[in-house]
């Protein structure tokens, strides 16, 4: 594998092999391989514009780099693309004098024909189906992981928040038996604000937090109900994402304690497993996102399983570069954006297998790349990082292993802005804030998008936890201001009517699916108005001595001002 994709990234001369073995590609997909491989005569200019813009999204995005998953070769790849594309538009190493951090990652991947994992009802064994009832891993770095007879029992929300006075373990122990939960938080269900942070999602409703909190109450197996409402993705998306090989940091021995088997079942196969112990799957639901519920015995059921997986470490990269300040160069602005995507992935409904992440996440690592190049042409007094994470799809990985190493000292960090997902809309008049109302790099946000005719919205949609869902929250949850904006629904042409559908054609069709291509029709206007909006806001900050801080009473802003006492 490693040799033929070198030899097709070597010169255009081997272009016409690779496509020979390959389907045949249509003219627009030839110029963007051409483009993606033929390193040379890649021309962008300093200015912030729509063909710079479509020059690098259409070469991350393309089939060369399958799908860009960091463990692959084809992912390792990309991120030599992004390096050279780095020195070429003069950034400088941000890594010592390389433009990579090695990010050791763990990759589990489970042998699905040699694993089982079934519940059985009295001794007798549902039959339960890998990918249309169930998906199931490990992240245990162990070739065989097995659970026997674990005792189902319905925690409600498997939260433990202090700050909130819930705890759904309370008064139960759930040491080597098999949690089942619900997805979201209690306020998804009561968004008149009363319990959690109302409709918001907090990052107690995230999938990340409900293994992490199983594994530390000492249970073997956990189980994650998918409801699509609360999830705010299909199970195609759970079934597409939690299948296949499993990344995670390396940890170090006896840190980070984790169910043997994490998985997700369906709605109906949940309903199935309460009505079976003689529970009420609606009322019981109802109970557990009010407070005082109590975990419930699913009587009579047990889940068994041998999974057999293959386990190995490998070192992925996150790519950055720098443009050094010509005032106070030891003070550093941060662009983050994450470069890999899903990769190849077996699908029976499509001959596609390859999960392109055209707009997740070629658009903002194209983004990033093109304000590294605005800065290059133009240095600022503070410093700039252009850093382009790995492993996000695989729970934040690239941003949190930086978060835990960083290469400039967090205190030095001024803030950062993280762009992921940009949606080829057209132009908008709102420019959307995931976890508004949380900095004051927002107060700059508003004055830059007024000089647009623009004007900033809080996120249509905070039951979805998207704040959670991206690299920022690694960097905000060690204290660093971030601002993750994006392009927002009210579109000049169109309209609110026209925005929220383009939204939700994206969220139905191409999350997470191979559909999530480039196209030479994608209209880029929107694109290139938020690119050059960020690029402001940066130029802002790291043209002045300010030290923006998250706003008083947000839930980062002790960790700040410890990181920086006046
Ligand atoms: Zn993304």
């Amino acid at each position: 594998m490693r040799q033929s994709i070198l030899a097709c990234l070597a010169g255009s001369l081997a272009l016409a092999a690779c496509q020979q073995a390959t389907a045949p590609q249509d003219a627009s997909t030839q110029d963007q391989t051409a483009t993606a491989q033929s390193g040379g005569d890649r021309v962008t200019t300093a200015d912030i514009n729509e063909a710079d813009l479509r020059h690098r999204i259409a070469a991350l995005a393309d089939d060369v780099f399958e799908g860009r998953a960091p463990a692959t070769d084809a992912g390792r790849a990309a991120s030599d693309w992004l390096a050279e594309e780095m020195e070429r538009i003069g950034l400088q190493p941000g890594y010592g004098d390389s433009y990579f951090q090695p990010v050791p990652l763990l990759e589990v991947t489970l042998d699905p024909e040699a694993s089982s994992f079934d519940i059985a009802h009295e001794g007798a064994p549902l039959g339960l189906n890998m990918s249309d009832d169930v998906v199931y891993w490990t992240k245990l770095a162990e070739d065989d992981v097995e659970i026997t007879e674990s005792e189902l029992v319905f925690v409600g929300y498997g939260v433990v928040a202090p700050e909130y006075g819930w705890n759904d373990y309370e008064g139960i122990d759930v040491e080597g038996r098999t949690v089942v939960m619900l997805v979201n938080d209690p306020g998804f269900m009561n968004p008149d604000g009363e319990l959690f942070n109302g409709n918001a999602m907090t990052y107690y409703g995230r999938w990340t937090y409900k293994f992490e909190e199983a594994g530390r109450q000492g249970a073997a197996g956990a189980i994650l109900i998918h409801q699509t409402a609360p999830a705010s993705y299909g199970w195609n998306v759970v079934s597409g994402s939690w299948t296949g090989s499993q990344l995670d940091i390396v940890r170090e021995p006896g840190t980070g304690s984790f169910a043997s088997v994490e998985s997700w079942v369906t709605e109906d196969t949940a309903r199935q497993l309460f009505a079976l112990s003689g529970l009420d799957f609606d009322s019981l639901t109802a109970a557990a996102a009010q407070p005082g519920f109590q975990a419930v015995e699913m009587t009579g059921l047990t889940a068994s399983g041998n999974l057999v997986n293959a386990t190995r470490t490998l070192d992925s990269r996150n790519v950055v570069g720098v443009v050094e300040g010509t005032e106070r160069p030891d003070e550093f602005l941060l662009y983050t954006a994450h470069w890999d995507h899903l990769g190849t992935r077996m699908r029976f409904d499509t001959d596609d297998h390859i999960y392109n992440g055209a707009v997740d996440n070629a658009s903002g690592t194209a983004a990033i790349l093109e304000i590294g190049e605005a800065f290059a042409a133009n240095p600022p007094e503070r410093s700039v990082m252009i850093l382009a994470v790995t492993a996000e799809e695989s729970g934040l990985l690239g941003s949190a292993y930086y978060a835990a190493n960083p290469i400039q000292p967090l205190a030095q960090t001024v803030g950062g802005l993280n762009i992921d997902a940009m949606l080829p809309t057209g132009r908008a008049r709102d420019v959307v804030v995931v976890g508004y109302g949380a900095s004051e790099l927002e107060d700059i946000l508003t004055e830059e998008a007024a000089a647009q005719d623009r004007y900033i919205a809080p996120d249509p949609n905070p039951e979805a936890g998207y704040f959670y869902r991206s690299d920022h929250i690694s960097l905000a949850r060690q204290g660093v201001p971030m601002l993750y904006a994006d392009g927002g629904f009210d579109l000049r042409e169109g309209g609110r009517e026209a925005g929220e559908a383009m939204g939700a054609n994206y969220r139905a069709n191409r999350y997470h699916a191979p559909g999530d291509e480039y196209s030479e029709a994608w209209n880029m206007e929107g694109m290139v108005e938020d690119v050059t909006l960020f690029y402001a806001v940066g130029s802002r900050v790291a043209n002045s001595d300010d030290w923006p801080n998250w706003y008083e009473g947000n839930e980062f802003r002790a960790l700040r001002d410890a990181q920086r006492p006046e």
